[in-house]
């Protein structure tokens, strides 16, 4: 069986969030159950193509407009990834925007990779699926949409990765973008007068996919539906939450190569010398306390408010906390300011930093996860593995994951569920409390003991494609 994958992001190449992560380590996990997998994906001004493989290039109608992309191919752990190229669309210095802004011709610089991708499958790999992942993926099953009366038509997929961003641009895009127009309809893309690229993948592929089984229940309710609840509730059928896997290998405190040592769990000296070191790192005295953290993109979504609410009463416990993370600016200023104000105890790092995510995720003791509402996360799955306890919202799938300590004796963190300042510091003060008890190690122990690798996860998007296969 061959699958292909559809993707704006896919790491080390690109990533802004989860998506790349999981773009990268599916199609491997697949690979290892005998799939032929492949990605597409667009090559970004800081994609290095020396040493790629050139294909044929590819003439792609847009609307009126012929455009000519060209493909490079390279091959990353048995996976092949295809590099759509067309400079005017992706040689600048963002993925999806600057300064906080998406670029103006989002619509266009993706439909016209959909239609890269759609075309390389028609013509070269000739997929038995073709999955595609998120708003920016979608031109890709609605331009192969129009081919659905050939007889080597492939069954499609299309997974939800965040309902918050769907691609909602006018109407007047279609013909733009030579979308076939009876799809401008609202039993497909038409919403509310405009194009939304998201809503028409949801109606046009066989099978939909979320990350996680909680989030597929609640993006069918208006509170988490932004707006396409009913749409996804007709297709509930069809729909199916896949909790994320994690890239085991990538993600390894035995192994992992940001680390100043190693540790597992039947030796955890290399931890204690990974928090020194990220005390270190972020200026805080080298102390036994707990530590906490948060890595994470600053925004609405991820409950940044409630944290700078709970955090001037947490920080007169004996404790620390650290901040990796970029975006919203109020917050960014609101957590600096925090950390100003009790230095011995809080520090804040604005930025992106891939080795500062891995040091963190080792060196700490908790992770702080409060998110309004979470697809599936891959933060708190990360923590577990290299035995940092996670707090988290019960929303998503943080709460598909992470079993409270008070549930179960096989709990493996704390979970809060009101949206509330005072929900989330009683989750941090029970984490504490059980750091200084003798209940601490074995919970340590049980966290890292977790197996949240692909392989599950993959035999599962396995069955549903060997149905859509043989229906
Ligand atoms: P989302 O996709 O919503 O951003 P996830 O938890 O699914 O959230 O994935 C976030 C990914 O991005 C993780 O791999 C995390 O380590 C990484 N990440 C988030 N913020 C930063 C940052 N400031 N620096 C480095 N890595 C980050």
């Amino acid at each position: 069986m061959r699958v292909l994958h559809v993707s704006s992001e896919v790491a080390p190449f690109s990533k802004t969030g989860g998506l790349g992560d999981v773009v990268a380590a599916l199609p491997q996990a697949l690979s290892a159950l005998g799939v032929e997998a492949c990605v597409a994906t667009p090559r970004y001004q800081h994609v290095d193509v020396s040493g790629f493989i050139e294909q044929p290039p590819l003439e792609v109608e847009l609307g009126f407009a012929t455009e000519v992309v060209r493909i490079f191919e390279t091959i990353q752990s048995a996976v092949r990834i295809f590099f759509v190229d067309h400079p005017p669309s992706f040689a600048r210095s963002g993925l999806y925007g600057e300064h906080g802004g998406d670029y103006p011709d989002n619509a266009r610089r993706f439909a016209l990779f959909g239609a890269a991708a759609s075309k390389l499958g028609a013509l070269v790999l000739r997929p038995d699926v073709l999955h595609a992942h998120d708003w920016q993926a979608a031109p890709a099953l609605i331009y192969n949409y129009a081919r659905r009366d050939e007889p080597d038509f492939p069954s499609t997929v299309f997974t939800i990765h965040n309902l918050a961003f769907q691609g909602r641009f006018p109407g007047a895009t279609m013909d733009e973008l030579g979308f076939t127009p009876e799809l401008f309809d609202p039993r497909a893309l038409e919403y509310y007068g405009d194009v939304n690229f998201l809503k028409g993948a949801v109606l046009l592929a066989d099978r939909v996919t979320t990350v996680s089984p909680r989030y597929a229940s609640e993006i069918q309710t208006s509170e988490f539906g932004v707006g396409l609840d009913g749409v996804l509730r007709q297709r509930r059928q069809d729909l199916v939450g896949i909790l994320n896997g994690i890239d085991d290998q990538v993600w390894d405190p035995a192994r992992d190569v940001y680390l100043p040592a190693h540790f597992d769990a039947a030796n955890l000296e290399g931890k204690e010398e990974c928090k020194r070191a990220l005390q270190r790192e972020f200026g805080l005295p080298e102390v036994s306390v707990p530590l906490s953290a948060a890595i994470s993109r600053l925004s609405y979504q991820k409950g940044f408010d409630l944290i700078t609410q709970a955090l001037p009463d947490l920080l007169t416990s004996n404790m620390q906390f650290v901040v990796l993370g970029s975006g919203d600016r109020s917050l960014e200023e609101a957590l600096t300011e925090l950390s100003k104000r009790t230095p011995e105890k809080m520090a804040v790092r604005i930025a992106y930093d891939d080795r500062l995510a891995h040091l963190i995720e080792a060196g700490a003791d908790l992770l702080v996860v409060p998110s309004r509402y979470e697809p599936c996360g891959l933060t708190q799955l990360y923590a577990l593995r290299y035995g940092t306890i996670p707090i988290v919202r019960a929303t998503g799938g943080l709460d598909d994951s992470i079993i409270d300590i008070g549930e179960s004796t096989a709990g493996t963190g704390f979970k809060f569920s009101d949206y509330s300042k005072s929900a989330l510091t009683e989750a941090c003060q029970r984490a504490f409390a059980c750091y200084a008890s003798a209940g601490w190690k074995p919970l340590v122990e049980r966290a890292m003991a977790q197996d949240f690798s692909w392989r599950r996860s993959a035999r599962d998007y396995l069955d549903l494609y060997s149905a859509l296969f043989h229906s």
